[in-house]
């Protein structure tokens, strides 16, 4: 069984929680042991007692540390890629890709180590000197999802650490074997016992416990609307520094203009591939009149030809859903899509594979309307839906007519429109001609509206949260 990480100890408990492959149910891929809420406020008062000495380390420590874990990462990718892959269930290539960028993310922020600069600024006093200079926060509290089980949590505590905080680290129930490899990495690279802790276990006792304990300085969280409104108040009710990246309902849009191939290629990535699974897929599809059928046409042809399967299989394209209540959720809008009027063009089935997984075709559904449930609610699966739009202006109306704006893409070969969407799309992320997930790691990531909260995560932007702002003044 794989033991918590308590004050630079490993902990096992008296039960486990077994981790099981979506793609064959009969895998169980370890135990993993389970905090609870005694265990938790441990791990916090360790982090707690850390933080007044690293927070003092030299930038050259934290940044030879985080240097380390990136090489680990990196020369074990192809190993911890197939972790990923048998526990989340995103096919191999797209678990390495995973696992090298939570490599290049802890290289990235192993540099910024060594960048942290203030400011000098002349006083309106004559003599006084002004400095602005950046600290740790303190202990923060990082929760994550289950969707990308190490780059989430790399781009979480890389920063955290980075700047002097100290971290406890909860993962999703669903993925703990990703977040253990970044634990077990963080030990060999010599972090100090206490400043990164390791809890695992359900959010209501875990997360909560987290949410709770008035010694957790800032929280970092990634997951769910609902859950981030709780994390939320939390937050608020403890005074604390709080970043909320939530969902989507990602608008592609599609112009009469486009590269078809293109735009196909960007519609079927964006919505299937890590089984759409992904906060920035493209769910809603939305296509202007005269190009809308032969659209269509094309993704149906493509769609067909995707091989769905086991996530370890090389000839896999599409892997499982990452477990039964998810897929009941994904076939019960698919369901309510139906009898809403949408037409269930290609998929919507289960399909039954030589393993027990959790296996579903990527599903289009055509002919729905921008108030229809599957246009407002997020799915988190491989389905998405076209709406038809009369031209240009109506398109850029339905996209942003949402609660959530994290990415938004368009397709089209005009100047005029990529430009006026890229100031005018209400999202976070704006990509033209590209799918509207896949970001890069060294810029900044988030959304607007109800798809994120405070500041943005990622690139030299993490500065804002991990860090908060000390003014001095120095008289003659
Ligand atoms: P979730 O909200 O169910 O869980 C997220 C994390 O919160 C988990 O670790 C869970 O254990 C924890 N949690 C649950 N209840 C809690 C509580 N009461 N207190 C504290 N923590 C608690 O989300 P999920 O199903 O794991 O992930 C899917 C969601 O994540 C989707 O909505 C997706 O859009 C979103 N997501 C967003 C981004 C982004 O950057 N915007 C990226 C990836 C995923």
């Amino acid at each position: 069984m794989k033991p918590l990480l308590i004050n630079g100890i490993w902990k096992e408990t008296a039960s486990g929680i077994p981790n099981i492959n979506p793609s064959d149910t009969t895998d169980t891929i370890d135990v993993y042991s389970q905090a609870g809420v005694n265990e938790t406020n441990q791990a916090i008062l360790a982090a707690a007692t850390a933080f007044s000495e690293w927070s003092h380390t030299s930038p050259q420590v934290r940044h030879d540390i985080l240097s380390r874990v990136a090489r680990e990462i990196f020369s074990r990718k192809e190993e911890i890629g197939e972790l990923l892959s048998r526990e989340e269930g995103k096919i191999l290539s797209e678990g390495i890709a995973e696992t090298t960028r939570a490599a290049q993310i802890f290289s990235f922020f192993a540099g910024e180590a060594l960048r942290i600069s203030g400011e000098k600024l002349a006083s309106i006093r004559p003599g006084v000197e002004v400095d602005i200079t950046r600290e740790p926060v303190g202990v923060v509290g990082i929760i994550t999802p289950w969707n990308f089980p190490i780059a989430i949590p790399a781009w979480k505590i890389a920063p955290a650490l980075c700047y002097g905080n100290t971290v406890v680290m909860k993962p999703a129930e669903l993925v703990p074997g990703c977040s253990w490899v970044i634990a077990e990495a963080l030990q060999r690279a010599g972090v100090p016992a206490g400043v990164f802790n390791l809890v695992y276990g359900p959010g209501s006792i875990v997360g909560q416990a987290m949410l709770d304990n008035p010694s957790v300085d800032a929280i970092t969280f990634t997951g769910s609307q609902a859950t981030g409104k709780r994390v939320a108040e939390s937050c608020v009710k403890h005074m604390r520094k709080m970043q909320l990246e939530m969902g989507g309902k990602n608008p592609l849009v599609v112009l009469d203009d486009a590269d078809l191939d293109v735009a196909v290629d960007c519609a079927i990535n964006g919505a299937f591939y890590s089984t759409g699974q992904r906060c920035t897929a493209s769910s809603r599809l939305i296509v202007t009149e005269g190009i809308h059928d032969r659209f269509v046409e094309a993704c149906v042809e493509h769609m067909n030809g995707l091989n769905v399967g086991h996530a370890l299989h090389k000839d896999t394209q599409i892997g499982p859903v990452v477990d039964e209540v998810q897929l009941d959720q994904d076939m019960r809008y698919i369901d309510i899509a139906h009898k809403e009027g949408g037409n269930l063009r290609s998929g919507g089935d289960v399909i039954s594979a030589a393993t027990s997984g959790f296996f579903l075709r990527p599903t289009l559904i055509t002919d729905t309307t921008p108030m229809m449930t599957i246009n407002r609610e997020e799915v988190f699966g491989p389905v998405a839906s076209v709406i038809r739009a009369r031209n240009y202006e109506e398109a850029l109306d339905v996209s942003n007519d949402h609660e959530f704006g994290l990415s938004a893409g368009i397709c089209t070969q005009s100047l005029k429109y990529a430009s006026h969407f890229k100031r005018n799309s209400q999202a976070g992320m704006i990509m033209v001609n590209l799918p509207t997930a896949g970001v890069d790691y060294h810029v900044p990531f988030g959304g607007t509206k109800k798809s994120s909260y405070g500041s943005r995560e990622q690139g030299s932007y993490a500065i804002e949260f991990f860090t908060q702002v000390k003014t001095s003044y120095t008289a003659p």
